[in-house]
């Protein structure tokens, strides 16, 4: 079965049995409980495996490149990180070697790409130090932090949240899972995304302002972090819009390309 199959099948399951025991005990009821309809649980495929990864909370960092931090009007060298979150089912999969089609969304006239890695969690903890926070990766995908920028800039102008400037239906697109077993730990190389074969954003991983590492170490001391926990890292300098009939393609060495046509 490829990977799209086993995806889709995982798509169309409920909830899974772990999260009706929780429910049921925090009830206090010893039935297993039902639910009176299924949720889908979201899940990114693992290449070379029969499992998919479930994803828990999906963690984005903002101005982590310090051209793009120029570009969107900070200061990098002065600034500590910070974070804001996308809902799970924010989540679309994109096979490698597939153009899928995306749809431009609602409400924006200003939809912008933002090409990042994305690491993701098998481990849980609180208080992570920087030199341990590399065990709790599983492994890393090519993600899109897709934008309205204009809702963004318009809320964040009225010193209101971003929310549906970032974290709207589909505005997480993501490639396959590569486990560390295949791809190790990617720290360094090529990151670019292209909008009709033209070169758009390019940069070399190495050009975080904050480490994969020191991400995960950050985000602890505010949450607890658990498996199931995806981190999309930043994005390099030149986001830009899209329009309908724009094909992206996403690149990260090492892992595959992604393909997106909007429609
Ligand atoms: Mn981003």
């Amino acid at each position: 079965m490829d990977l799209t199959k086993r995806h889709l099948m995982a798509k169309a399951g409920i909830v899974g049995a772990s999260a009706l025991v929780a429910y049921t005990q925090a009830s206090g009821a010893e039935e297993v409980a039902k639910t009176p309809f299924n949720v889908p649980l979201t899940t990114i495929p693992i290449v070379g495996s029969r499992e998919v990864f479930p994803v828990r909370r999906i963690y984005c960092i903002g101005r982590n490149y310090e051209a793009h931090a120029r570009e969107m009007g900070s200061d990098p060298t002065r600034e500590p990180p910070f974070f804001f979150q996308k809902p799970t089912d924010a989540i679309q999969y994109v096979p490698p070697g597939q153009t899928i089609n995306h749809t431009y969304p609602t409400l924006t006239k200003n939809y912008h790409h933002e090409i990042e890695l994305v690491a993701v969690l098998s481990k849980g903890g609180r208080d992570i130090p920087v030199e341990k926070a590399l065990d709790y990766v599983y492994g890393y995908a090519v993600g899109l932090d897709m934008t309205r920028r204009d809702l963004q800039r318009g809320m964040g102008n009225q010193k209101k949240p971003w929310e549906i400037g970032k974290s709207f239906d589909h505005s997480a697109p993501i490639g396959p899972i590569h486990t560390l077993d295949k791809v190790g730990h990617i720290k360094d190389g090529a990151i670019w995304l292209k909008v009709n074969g033209v070169i758009k954003q390019e940069a070399n991983l190495s050009q975080m302002i904050w480490s994969v590492a020191e991400q995960i170490s950050q985000l602890s001391f505010a949450f607890e972090m658990m498996p199931g926990d995806i981190i999309y890292s930043g994005t390099p300098e030149n986001v830009g819009p899209v329009v309908a009939g724009d094909t992206m393609e996403g690149h990260i060495d090492g892992l595959p390309n992604i393909s997106l046509k909007v429609i």
